[in-house]
């Protein structure tokens, strides 16, 4: 097998001034094909009086692009909105948001769009160790979430066998995945979990299948470190974290040498980190809300886009990959908009899921939050392994407890729930509930 970990390494690996030079020319032509003709960003630009072309120089005074802004320029202009550079016959796909956070936003590319989205997952698996003969299984349904649909070409392009897990429940997907001799999975984080434990079940050890690398977005799962250990040890494979979204792309992979940070593809997008309050960037390595400008979509372009992820975007030094594309360090921290105040306290998502992983005998989780006087308090339902007995599954409830009390400096309540209570999730889980006031 030829492990060459690039897709293509003269641009993956270009110096950062040529990389600059190359983003500026690139910018160049992106701006003046997105001006001339997409009525959104033209009146976004003409409010502010921005009529010559930004440069690097005066990126600062380029306005922030958000999503309710394209959310509300959907219901001003259905059904697609005006966020659209071409003629709308010359659009070839419809995609949508998987609306976990409102309602689904539409998303339209053309061809040439498309193939840049393609593109992106060329990055993803050769940086991963895709080779071409890899049987490639995406547990996925059929559907207009956009997740599945490039990597299901890319792998074609890249000579690999991809084998479609729509339509299937969780055990013909393992019966699938050990039949058609699988030896790639992209799916959620959550969901390569649930697969795993499907397969116990049943008496079927995922990691004897031929599942060697395990490929994940939708959620940051793959970037925790108890998590990713977690889906590496069930799977017996290298589990890897990519971040993408609907409106923006994939822009971002992480790479064999796996150094602690997934790389943003700077070749077809630009990359910033700002303080979410003040929108002034912040110094490379501290955290900040990552900000995204995709180069490689005129068709629907996104023009310093806020993600509301928080990240810690790494300097400029190359990483030991060879790679100069800069890292986001530890995969998205969270969402901006996620952070819970329990107790009095900033918690989120991520920081519960790094200490509720790191128990093996703990399958799914959700937290239930409510008021307590004037605060938030937090519950958290645990299912347990249901072979344990009862005493050995309270064991783990206090001791999950308690590495809550230090780790967070918090009291969480925890709770047994019934084996198979807890729903699963296939596609973005939502574990955190609030409960309605009584
Ligand atoms: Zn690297």
């Amino acid at each position: 097998m030829n492990h060459n970990f690039f897709y293509d390494r003269e641009l993956e690996t270009l110096k950062r001034d040529q990389l600059e030079i190359r983003q500026q020319e690139r910018l160049r032509h992106f701006l003046r094909t997105v001006l001339e003709n997409n009525v959104f960003y033209k009146n976004k630009f003409e409010q502010i009086g921005l009529r010559d072309l930004p440069d690097f120089k005066d990126w600062e005074h380029v306005p922030f692009t958000t999503k309710s802004e394209l959310v509300r320029d959907v219901e001003a202009h259905p059904p697609y909105g005006s966020n659209l550079t071409f003629p709308l016959d010359q659009y070839i796909r419809l995609h949508q948001t998987s609306g976990t956070t409102g309602r689904p936003l539409p998303v339209l590319d053309t061809q040439e769009s498309w193939n840049g989205w393609k593109k992106c997952w060329g990055y993803i698996f050769r940086a991963a160790g895709v080779v071409p003969g890899d049987r490639i299984f995406l547990a996925f349904s059929f559907g207009p979430f956009i997740g599945f649909w490039p990597p299901f070409e890319m792998a074609q392009e890249l000579g690999c066998r991809v084998l479609s897990g729509g339509g299937q429940s969780s055990l013909q997907r393992i019966n699938f995945i050990f039949e058609h001799q699988a030896t790639v999975l992209v799916c959620t984080p959550s969901y390569a979990l649930h697969l795993a434990e499907v397969a116990q079940l049943h008496g079927i050890n995922p990691a004897s299948s031929q599942i060697r690398i395990t490929i994940h977005a939708g959620e940051p799962g793959a970037s925790i470190p108890a998590t990713k250990k977690r889906i590496e040890t069930l799977w017996g494979a290298k589990c890897y974290d990519h971040i993408g979204a609907s409106e923006i792309g994939a822009y971002g992979f992480e790479c064999h040498l796996q150094t602690g940070g997934v790389h943003v593809n700077e070749i077809d997008f630009l990359v910033e980190s700002v303080n979410p309050a003040t929108l002034k960037p912040v110094t490379p390595g501290e955290i900040g809300e990552l900000i995204i400008t995709s180069l490689n979509r005129c068709a629907y372009p996104v023009i310093r886009y806020r993600t509301g992820d928080l990240v810690r975007l790494s300097d400029t030094s190359p990483c030991a990959c060879g790679r100069t594309f800069r890292r986001l360090m530890g995969g998205i921290l969270s969402r901006a908009d996620d952070m819970m105040t329990i107790r009095g306290v900033n918690v989120y998502p991520s920081s519960l899921e790094a200490i509720l992983r790191e128990f093996q005998e703990i399958v799914e989780f959700e937290g239930q939050v409510s008021k307590d006087g004037s605060m938030d308090q937090l519950l958290m339902k645990i299912e347990v392994d249901g072979s344990l007995q009862h005493s050995e599954r309270e064991r783990v409830r206090l001791r999950l407890q308690e590495a809550m009390r230090m780790r967070l400096g918090l009291r969480i309540d925890v709770e047994l729930a019934a084996h198979g209570s807890l729903p699963r999730y296939e596609l973005k889980a939502r574990r955190y509930k609030r409960q309605a006031p009584q």
